[in-house]
């Protein structure tokens, strides 16, 4: 996911957004997301638990079918179609749009963190 930050310079210059837990998440790859979550030998799959793709930061913000509903909320804020390509471009354009994409990040990281929690504790209470 570097890609995600191409204008370096420009990200760390600008003026609106300070950059939250979320979203951080999502543009450094670290975070609730299956396939990081292997590489560090937390977990012994790198599925989404959704839809059973490989799940990463792109996957689960531009693909995932679960975040199908949050992904058009952000993407109607936004006012286009949203891709790790122009995430970031997006975002810097204006206070507005950082906000916007803010929202839908939350929404989705935070949902998907509380729901993993709880698929995690069903599985513990079945075999423990
Ligand atoms: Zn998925």
């Amino acid at each position: 996911m570097g890609k995600l930050i191409p204008q370096l310079g420009t990200w760390v210059e600008r003026e609106h957004g300070e950059v939250g837990y979320h979203v951080t998440q999502v543009l450094t790859n670290h975070g609730c997301f299956r396939e990081y979550l292997y590489d560090i030998g937390k977990i012994d799959n790198r599925e989404c638990l959704y839809c059973g793709e490989i799940d990463d930061a792109a996957h689960t913000v531009f693909h995932c079918k679960r975040w199908k509903e949050e992904r058009k909320i952000m993407e109607e804020e936004v006012g286009r179609r949203l891709t790790p390509e122009n995430l970031v471009s997006e975002m810097l354009e204006s206070e507005r749009k950082y906000k916007a994409v803010e929202r839908g990040i939350i929404a989705i990281i935070s949902t998907k963190e509380r729901e993993e929690r709880e698929i995690e504790e069903e599985e513990e209470r079945l075999n423990p």
